[in-house]
């Protein structure tokens, strides 16, 4: 990619509306546009790092078992009043909308109804059972506060997991099998050693507590009580003497912070199955329920925490396997520095490196501005000096630490 190709450039300022860290400098890097509170869209730099965090949750979800589907966003009403959850009060965020004929829709928020009614066509025996769903989908939420950019989306990417089980022993296997690839997710991301397994509410239909992954981070929205050796927290909403000590926890034990839930795993029992009718028979023949577990992950909220919390007072800093590039590339000076800018960016494009060259005509200053905010993790620089000596210059954005390297020892780095 060249930057003199790209459409989008980077900006000065954000729209005075955007008062997120996060969207600001994404907006201000063009690798988003907003479109409104809450919906933002993706350009060609924030597409290749959604889709780098989308591709390592597919990985780890595919590693457990899993298999990708894709649901619709309009739901259906009827399956929905099966679970008594159309008209429930608590689901108080939902958009639906009406065919011509007045039929009313749902526009999809979250999918356990048409996820059941789906698998139902395919499953009756104890045979069919373990298995595991998912797909990687915008949900539509109406938030009531959407002001913190990717972190809270009207629209936003969700990863939804579901898995069906003949009975709680064999739920509870995929259901931890599920939470250590959740682990997984989040060391790959960066974030393992920020990210706590929190006890948290588990909604109307269980009396067990839900798993929620919480990003530790001054901005984050939820107070969870955090026990650093254990490296488990409990969300303030179930912080009770007798939660605690049902946990075997200790209260003094537990510190308090501000987390970012960056992804949510329930127990959903038999509640949906029932409610929708599907159950399966077992080796007697006998009819018997289904349990289900369902498991989220916020993928571009997870984009919007790393913008958030890498970011230094010059841009943007993404870790290495998750950068739209890995290399911006300058050349600076004459025709023959631009000749050899030229001519390693190729060498590093078929060595299959990816890389991002700033040949645009703007001053040095400039294309080191944009890399930093841009927030690519390696810049090489090309110049005439550096010509003299046969040698490039690589700046690592994180650390800042740069380094004169000959040819040989750049591509040795890079590989
Ligand atoms: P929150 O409490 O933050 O509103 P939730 O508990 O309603 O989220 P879930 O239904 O558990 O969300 O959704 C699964 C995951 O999707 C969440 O853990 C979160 O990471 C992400 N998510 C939920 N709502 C949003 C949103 N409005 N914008 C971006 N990501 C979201
Ligand atoms: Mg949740």
């Amino acid at each position: 990619m060249r930057v003199s190709k790209l459409f989008t450039k980077t900006s000065k300022t954000a729209p005075a509306d955007e008062v997120a860290k996060n969207a600001q400098l994404l907006i201000k890097a063009g690798f988003i546009h907003k479109e409104m509170a809450g919906v933002y869209a993706y350009m060609p730099l924030g597409l290749r790092v959604l889709e780098n965090i989308k591709k390592i949750v597919r990985e780890e979800m595919n590693n457990v078992g899993g298999q990708e589907i894709m649901m619709t966003t309009l739901q259906p009403k009827d399956i929905w009043e099966k679970t008594d959850r159309w008209d429930d009060a608590k689901v108080d965020n939902w958009f639906k909308t009406k065919l011509v004929n007045g039929t009313e829709l749902g526009v999809g928020l979250t999918h356990e109804e048409p996820i059941v009614d789906a698998v139902s066509n395919y499953l009756n025996s104890y045979k069919d059972m373990p298995f595991a769903v998912y797909q990687i989908q915008n949900k539509f939420r109406n938030e009531l506060r959407a002001k913190s950019g990717l972190l809270r989306g009207r629209e936003f990417l969700m990863k939804d997991m579901y898995t069906f089980c003949r009975d709680q022993q064999q739920h509870e296997q995929e259901y931890e099998k599920i939470v250590a690839a959740y682990y997984k997710v989040y060391d790959r991301l960066g974030l393992g050693s920020i990210t706590y397994r929190t006890y948290a509410d588990g909604g109307i239909f269980t009396p067990r507590f839900s798993d929620e992954f919480q990003t530790i981070s001054e901005v984050g929205e939820d107070t969870i009580y955090v026990d650093e050796a254990k490296r488990v927290a409990i969300n303030e909403e179930i912080f009770t003497d007798e939660n605690i000590a049902k946990l075997g926890l200790k209260r003094e034990e537990l510190v308090q912070k501000k987390g970012i839930e960056v992804g949510n795993t329930f127990h959903l029992e038999t509640k949906y199955t029932d409610a929708l009718d599907l159950y399966y028979y077992d080796e007697k023949g006998d009819r018997q329920s289904i349990v289900m577990g369902c498991y989220g992950i916020g993928v571009s909220r997870i984009m919007g925490v790393i913008a958030e919390l890498f970011a230094d007072d010059k841009g943007l800093v993404w870790p290495e396997n998750i950068a739209p590039f890995r290399v911006y590339l300058v050349g600076i000076g004459g025709e023959a520095a631009i000749k050899q800018a030229n001519d390693i960016y190729e060498e590093l494009k078929s060595n299959g490196i990816e890389v991002i060259y700033d040949d645009r005509d703007v001053r040095p200053g400039q294309k080191f501005a944009d890399s930093e905010l841009i927030g690519i993790p390696y810049r090489v620089t090309v110049s005439d000096r550096l010509m003299a000596d046969n040698t490039y210059e690589l700046v690592e954005r994180k650390s800042g630490e740069k380094t004169i390297l000959t040819h040989d020892q750049l591509l040795a780095k890079l590989n």
